[in-house]
This record gives structure tokens, sequence and C-alpha cells, in this order.
């Protein structure tokens, strides 16, 4: 912790810092120092893809992920499934799966998970835009592969019954996934792995 207050545009730097996940005060505190003496044509150069991926990118109108088109290259390609879609928290977590390659269905990118206590019911994720996707193609199965937290559990199990209650097939990604863990830290084999086994009850 600094001793002296600090100039107004660097605590406002700091806190801004602060709202990247896994950045703390003391982490954000480093890197604004950093980039104010090292490397100010790099926080420049921040700044300008911050600015161009906030108005270039739009969430794509079939999958919900992010892209420069109407409709996501993913979602276009023909060599893809259309008759199986993956439900993922975050792009993050679909990045993950896409890079295990065991996957070519498709997906539906929640962009976030449902969390009552942060203000996150059905209707703020958008539910409704994931049920109408289902039912505006030809899905046959639906695999639901949101974290084995607290919340991504609820979130599935919601999901699920909703699902299951409109006559859709719904089955869950395999346990072998750690309990409490993010797709995002598993490795590419336990991806692989818990999209094979998963179960439908
Ligand atoms: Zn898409």
């Amino acid at each position: 912790m600094s001793v002296l207050p600090d100039p107004e545009p660097l605590y406002e730097l700091i806190e801004a810092l602060t709202q990247l996940p896994g950045v703390g005060k003391r982490t954000a505190r480093r890197m604004a120092y950093y980039l104010l003496q090292n490397d100010r044509e790099g926080a420049l150069a921040i700044q300008k893809a911050i600015e161009s991926a906030l108005q270039d990118l739009q969430h794509c109108k079939m999958c919900n992920s992010f892209t420069q088109e109407e409709i996501c290259a993913t979602c276009l390609s023909p060599r893809r499934d259309n008759t199986i879609l993956c439900v993922v928290e975050t792009a993050a977590d679909q990045n993950m799966i896409e890079a295990s390659h065991s996957y070519h269905g498709l997906y539906y990118v929640l962009m976030g998970k449902l969390s009552p206590l942060e203000g996150m019911g059905a209707d703020t994720l958008g539910f409704k835009r994931l049920l109408q996707r289902v039912f505006d193609y030809p899905v046959k199965e639906v695999i639901l592969a949101t974290n084995f937290t607290a919340e991504g559990e609820t979130t599935a199990h919601y999901l699920g019954q909703v699902l299951k209650e409109h006559g859709i097939k719904v089955s869950r990604i395999a346990r072998g996934v750690p309990s409490g863990s993010e797709l995002e830290y598993v490795d590419a084999g336990t991806i692989a792995w818990a999209l094979t086994e998963r179960r439908s009850d």
C-alpha cells in the first residue's frame, strides 16, 4: 500500500485495473506503474485494443459468443453438427472446449450463471433466448457444460428442468472435472473425457 495519496488519474487507473479477475490492489498498482514508467506505447496499444473490441464486437445472434458479424463463423460452419448444443458460462469456457478438439456441435454461451445474490436471475441471463435458439433449430441434445461450482450446478439444474419440460434431451458433462472447479482451468484431456462421458437422466 502506498502511504502517499495517489494523484487522481493514478488512483482511477488502479481502480480500473482491479476490475480484472484475479487482480488485487497491489498487482493493479504494479501494473499501473509498469505501464506509466516502462511501456507507455504498450499502454496506448491496450487502450486502442479495448476501444476497438468494445466497438466492433457484438454477441452472435445464434450462440451469444463474441463476433464481428451477426452470426459467428462457428455457427455458420457446415462442418459442425447442428443437432447438438453445448451450453457454457463464458467464451473462455467455449474456447477451452474447442481446444480439446473433442466436440463438433454448436454452442450457447450464457455470459454468466444464475446467481441470485448478484442479481443474476433467469431473465438477466437471457434463458429465453437460449430456449428460442433450441426451438428455432433442430437441436436433439443439449449438453450442460456449466462449471462444477455451486452456481454452475444451480444453473445446470434449472436449465435442465426447463429444457426437459419442453421435451429436449439434456445431458451433463461428467464429473471428471473436479468439484468446485471452472472449466477454464481444466486440462484439455479432462474436458474431452467429461464430454464423452456425459450423462443424461
Ligand atoms: Zn455463434
